[in-house]
């Protein structure tokens, strides 16, 4: 883009959400002229799909995805979409054993959940009770509708925990938060935490394989196809990579500027 070119509609971040709602504007109103505007040199932002070896040789590879991978059919947009672009699914293998490392344990187990002791599996059962219940009550189009919205806003999901547990529920309950989350308790809101967990049915569902269930279904060939597919739909030259959009000011005609690198 020159600096005397306009186009319609800017969108910063080539992730799913950038260039699904590209993709959206471009079947809706295709006179329109757009442009994703992405910092890194790959689309696809938190979905990465890459080849890696398998073999000790080195000669064997296999696709793999090291950031949001899992759907499920209750997730109606991506569902619709996958379909769309005519990407398919299989199930995620969750046969036989499991294996966990708590408390620098390793063990295998073909229960749902780790084997700990009598007290932490209560306590760990009355704090998803507890994490469930106040789930329920948040209005996912309007989390600060929640009672205590503003407590659950400035506190994180560690300190609203802290008082249900004696230290003994806290490497299970760790180790979910890492995997739904991706970080520690105590790097996490608590309103987001509550709030991300009702769009998703609620924490055991996030958790767990099961059919409707957040780790049910995978995507062949990688969840980083979606953004290369939808880039394909939208059209490569309305994709601009390399592009870290630095600042956004709104003129006094209404209109937008973008300066980027
Ligand atoms: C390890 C991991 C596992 C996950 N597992 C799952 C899962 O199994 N199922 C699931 O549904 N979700 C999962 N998620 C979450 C899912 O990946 C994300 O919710 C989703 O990819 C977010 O898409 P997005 O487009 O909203 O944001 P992003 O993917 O973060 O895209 C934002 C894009 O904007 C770009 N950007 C940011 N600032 C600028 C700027 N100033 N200028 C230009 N570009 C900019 C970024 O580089 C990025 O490419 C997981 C996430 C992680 C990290």
């Amino acid at each position: 883009m020159t600096d005397e070119e306009i186009v319609d509609v800017i969108i910063v971040g080539a992730g799913i959400s950038g260039l699904y709602a590209a993709y959206r504007i471009r079947q809706i109103a295709p006179e329109l002229k757009i442009l994703v505007l992405e910092a890194k040199d790959r689309v696809g932002g938190r979905t990465l799909t890459a080849d890696l070896k398998t073999s000790h040789d080195g000669n064997e590879t296999d696709r793999f995805d090291l950031g949001g991978q899992w759907v499920t059919d209750t997730q109606e947009n991506i569902t619709t979409l996958l379909e769309e672009l005519q990407l398919e699914t299989y199930m995620q293998y969750h046969t036989g054993k499991s294996i966990s490392e708590l408390h620098r344990r390793v063990q295998k187990y073909g229960l749902p959940v780790p084997f700990v002791s009598l007290l932490s599996f209560l306590e760990t059962i009355y704090s998803v009770f507890r994490l469930e219940s106040l789930v329920s009550n948040v209005p996912p189009w309007n989390p600060m509708m929640t009672r205590n919205a503003d407590y659950l806003d400035q506190h994180t999901l560690a300190d609203l925990m802290k008082p249900w547990i004696r230290n003994s529920a806290t490497p299970l309950l760790t180790a979910a938060v890492r995997t739904v989350f991706g970080c520690e308790p105590e790097q996490v809101n608590a309103l987001f935490a509550l709030t991300y967990a009702q769009a998703g049915g609620g924490f055991m569902r996030l958790s767990l394989t099961d059919p409707g269930c957040a780790q049910e279904k995978k995507i062949k060939g990688g969840s980083q196809q979606v953004s290369q597919l939808l880039v394909e739909r939208i059209g490569k030259e309305q994709v601009r990579l390399e592009t870290p959009v630095q600042k956004i000011v709104q003129n006094d005609d209404g209109l937008y500027d973008f300066n980027f690198v």
